[in-house]
């Protein structure tokens, strides 16, 4: 994966939509027709006011949901991960770059100096996950809010793969806290160590 991230060109707006007038009109016409629909329902005693708190209250997903990565560790914090590289090579978007290094442990033998995965070409197939031979990387964390105020901060790396399902992740970590049968391994524990 190449660390050059490449320009979009903006679509250049028409003249009416550099007027923005037409388009708040526009943007106006299809509340108002939701409004007047949800009202008619609300009558009719059939409610469309389907609405939600969020974030306090989030859009319950699919238990077979693929959300962000994340890397998994073993027991003495190393991770599971031996950058055997089956899956950047199953991915079919080519968003997963590793960099592999000599492990001390001679059983482990391999480590990822570096993973990262761009987050923008990801198309959430889910390859990765089935390609791995050590369960080192999985998409159950539920989290879809997936997103940066810059292209290069939705290369997701290595650490942040780690870290993702500790620390601040209240969300998450209530419904898990609901459903521990789906708890992923350690994340109801303690945060696992960093690895020097
Ligand atoms: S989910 Fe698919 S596209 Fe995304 S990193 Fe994994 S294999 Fe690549
Ligand atoms: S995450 Fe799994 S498949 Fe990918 S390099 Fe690491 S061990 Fe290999």
């Amino acid at each position: 994966m190449s660390d050059v991230i490449p320009a979009i060109k903006k679509r250049k707006l028409s003249t009416s939509e550099s007027i923005y007038l037409v388009e708040v009109l526009k943007g106006m016409a299809i509340t108002m027709g939701h409004v007047i629909k949800n009202i008619i329902g609300e009558l009719k005693g059939q409610s469309t006011f389907d609405t939600m708190e969020y974030p306090e209250v989030r859009k319950p997903v699919n238990d077979r949901f693929k959300g962000a990565h994340r890397l998994t560790t073993r027991p003495d914090g190393k991770y599971k991960c031996v950058a055997c590289m089956c899956c950047s090579t199953a991915c079919p978007a080519k968003c997963i770059s590793i960099v592999a290094g000599e492990d001390a442990d001679d059983p482990i033998e391999k480590y990822p100096v570096r993973f990262d995965i761009d987050m923008l070409r990801c198309i959430y197939c889910g390859f990765c996950v089935e390609a791995c031979p050590k369960d080192a990387i999985r998409m159950d964390t539920r989290i879809y809010e997936i997103n940066a105020f810059s292209r290069q901060d939705m290369i997701h790396t290595r650490d942040y793969m780690r870290d993702l399902m500790a620390g601040d992740k209240p969300e998450a970590e209530q419904w898990y806290r609901e459903n521990p049968q789906h708890s992923p391994e350690g994340f109801l524990g303690e945060v696992p160590p960093v690895i020097p």
